[in-house]
C-alpha cells in the first residue's frame, strides 16, 4: 500500500501531466532560442533559470514531484516498468551543451537580453491552442511515451531532458559548498538488504547498494522518496540537512549483494 506521501506525490505528478498543454510553453527548448536570437528572454528561460534555483534548496525534487513529462512517464510506468541502463545518462549532457550554446549564441547576436516576455509566442498564456500547438503537443508526449516503453522508467529524464541538467548542477554545487537542502540520509545499520527500495525507484537507481556504502547523493536522484516510503526498516529519510555522505555516484549497473537476512556489518 503506498503512503500517504507517496499518494500525494502521484496526485501532484497526475496534475502536472494534465496541464502539460497549458504549461508546454514555459518548457520549451525551441522558444528559448528563438527568442535569445530577437533579444528576448521567453518564459522557458525563465523557468529554467528558476529550476537551477530551486535546485540549491530542493535538489531534484521538481522532477520527482511536479514536473509533467515526469507524471507522464510514471503513468507509462504502470504499463512497462522495465529498469533504464545507465549509459544513457550521458546522453541529455551531450544535447545540453550545444543547446546552450545556441542560446548564448542567439542573445550574443541580439545584443543581450532587451525584454523578459513569459508570454513569449503563447497566446492568452496557453501553450496549445492551435493544430500546429497540437501537432508539436503530440510528438512531444509520443516521444515521451515510446522511450519510456522501450528504454525503461523515466528513460526521457535520463536520456533526453534539457531541464534535468539545471537541476544536477544545482545539487552538485550544494554537494560541493556542503549548505543545506532536501537530501535522502540512512542508517545503513538498520539495513538488511533486502533490495526493496532498488526495485521502488523511478530513476532504476541502486539504492540498496547506496545505503550500504553510505553514498546517498546521485546526480539521478529525483528526491521522490519512494524509497524511503517502502522500506521496510525505515533505513531512509528525506530530509533537509548537509551532505554526510561521499560524494561518489554508486554506478547504476552495480550489482546488489544477494539479500542476507541480516543487517550490513559497517
Ligand atoms: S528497502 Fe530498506 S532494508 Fe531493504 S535494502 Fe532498501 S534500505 Fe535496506
Ligand atoms: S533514490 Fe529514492 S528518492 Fe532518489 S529517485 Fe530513487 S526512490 Fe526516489
Amino acid at each position: 500500500m503506498k503512503s500517504k506521501r507517496q499518494k500525494t506525490r502521484k496526485i501532484l505528478l497526475l496534475a502536472a501531466m494534465l496541464l502539460f498543454p497549458v504549461v508546454l510553453n514555459y518548457l520549451s527548448p525551441y522558444l528559448v532560442i528563438q527568442g535569445g536570437f530577437e533579444g528576448v528572454l521567453a518564459g522557458s528561460g525563465v523557468v529554467f533559470g528558476g529550476l537551477f534555483v530551486s535546485s540549491l534548496v530542493f535538489g531534484r525534487a521538481y522532477c520527482g514531484w511536479v514536473c509533467a513529462p515526469g507524471g507522464l512517464q510514471e503513468a507509462c510506468a504502470n504499463i512497462v516498468s522495465k529498469p533504464t541502463g545507465r549509459r544513457q545518462n550521458m546522453v541529455k549532457y551531450i544535447v545540453w551543451v550545444p543547446w546552450l550554446a545556441a542560446i548564448v549564441l542567439g542573445f550574443v547576436s541580439a545584443g543581450g537580453i532587451k525584454e523578459v516576455d513569459m508570454l513569449f509566442l503563447t497566446d492568452g498564456g496557453i501553450s496549445v491552442t492551435s493544430i500546429y500547438n497540437y501537432v508539436i503537443y503530440f510528438f512531444v508526449v509520443l516521444l515521451i511515451v515510446v522511450l519510456s516503453l522501450t528504454l525503461g522508467k523515466r528513460s526521457f529524464c535520463h536520456s533526453l531532458c534539457w531541464m534535468a541538467p539545471f537541476l544536477v548542477l544545482g545539487s552538485l554545487l550544494t554537494e560541493k559548498l556542503h549548505t543545506p537542502r532536501l537530501r535522502l540520509r540512512a542508517d545503513a545499520s538498520q539495513c538488511t538488504h533486502c533490495g526493496v527500495c532498488s526495485k521502488s525507484c523511478p530513476m532504476s537507481l541502486p539504492v540498496a547498494d547506496m545505503v550500504k556504502q553510505q553514498s546517498l547523493f546521485h546526480t539521478e536522484c529525483i528526491l521522490c522518496g519512494s524509497c524511503a516510503d517502502i522500506c521496510p526498516r525505515h533505513t531512509i529519510q528525506l530530509t533537509f540537512s548537509r551532505p554526510a555522505g561521499r560524494l561518489q555516484e554508486v554506478p547504476a549497473n552495480h550489482q546488489p549483494e544477494a539479500f542476507s537476512g541480516r543487517a550490513i556489518k559497517q
